[in-house]
């Protein structure tokens, strides 16, 4: 599906097979030199075929597009970096560089910081051996080139200015479409779904820079934001406040389960009310384990920062209690 978002710019969906966010909608600003392309699909073969043929319906290939890509996820990234050849641009941000290249080094490591927020090996093991990070992300390494916040791209007659919104991933960039108050916004809001916001390794407070970036973008006062996946989003400021709920409402969840006593995240999280279907925690799938764990991570990080709880960790295993006034 092809949508012309303002004259020169279009919206392509390319769906994602299996996924529940259904499809990523990735945006092409053309351009008589060289179009830009804001996010890609997984590398996988469904999402590669239709990516190309809706290039191919806009007279577009991939050897004449340069890309950008909000954030290292590889529903965004994965194609980008596999099409990418000799002489194609992929303009990136510098804090999520180093995630955008996992080894099997790294998949360890995130196992073994879950196993000590309580879940089992055994089904962090089976997350990681499923993850989609790891099955559909780039192949190989790419020299991307690295943008900041406030930088300058200029395609199509347009001027779009990089946007650092840190939160669901740690160099999350938006790019604003300068003079038409549109933002091209990844994964920062959603208009659907919410983003999922995780913990990360060298941030202490992931959340807390999700929320600060949602009012960074609410400054921006924008007509309309260019989500990543599902529907676009009209009334920013709206969906600002939605958002902001949900993570206040999942926050006073948070608090209440650790009423009654310390707890690890692992044994948190079946007590927060979350978006999926199951009769038993226990039945839920391990990667979306995985990822609703690391949200409640990302939650009582967030609480600890605020002084509302306090992390203990005892023989290797990180446990939360409300802190004591
Ligand atoms: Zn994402």
């Amino acid at each position: 599906m092809i949508e012309e978002i303002l004259p020169g710019i279009v919206r392509m969906e390319v769906p994602l097979p299996k996924s529940p966010l259904k499809a990523t909608n990735s945006y092409v600003i053309l351009d008589g030199s060289r179009p830009l392309v804001v996010d890609t699909a997984f590398n996988r073969s469904e999402c590669r075929e239709t990516f190309l043929a809706l290039l191919r319906e806009i007279g577009q290939s991939p050897d004449s597009v340069d890309y950008f890509v909000t954030h290292l996820h590889a529903d965004h990234l994965g194609l980008a970096a596999t099409l990418a050849r000799n002489g194609t641009t992929i303009y990136f941000n510098e804090p999520d560089l180093p995630l955008a290249r996992p080894d099997e080094e790294y998949w360890d490591w995130m196992g073994r910081i879950y196993e000590q927020h309580g879940l089992p090996l055994r089904d962090s093991r089976e997350a990681m051996a499923r993850h989609p990070g790891r099955i559909y992300g780039p192949e190989t390494d790419f020299p991307y080139t690295i943008v900041h916040d406030g930088d300058l791209l200029n395609r199509g007659g347009y001027s779009l200015r990089c946007v650092q919104t840190t939160g669901h991933t740690p160099g999350h960039m938006c790019l604003l479409i300068e003079g038409h108050d549109m933002l091209f916004c990844g994964d920062h809001m959603l208009g659907d779904i919410t983003p999922n916001i995780t913990m990360w390794t060298g941030m202490t407070d992931p959340l807390g820079c999700y929320l600060e970036s949602l009012d960074r973008v609410s400054r921006l006062c924008l007509k309309r934001a260019l989500t990543g996946h599902r529907s676009l989003i009209d009334d920013c400021d709206g969906r600002i406040r939605e958002l902001k709920e949900h993570h206040e409402q999942r926050l006073r969840e948070v608090i209440s389960a650790l009423r009654d006593g310390e707890k690890d995240a692992a044994a948190t999280t079946p007590l927060i009310t979350w978006d999926l279907r199951y009769d038993r925690w226990d039945d839920v799938h391990p990667v979306q384990k995985l990822f609703a764990t690391g949200e409640t991570i990302a939650h009582l990080q967030h609480l600890e920062a605020r002084g509302v709880v306090r992390s203990i960790m005892r023989d290797g295993h990180i446990l939360y209690r409300i802190a004591s006034s």
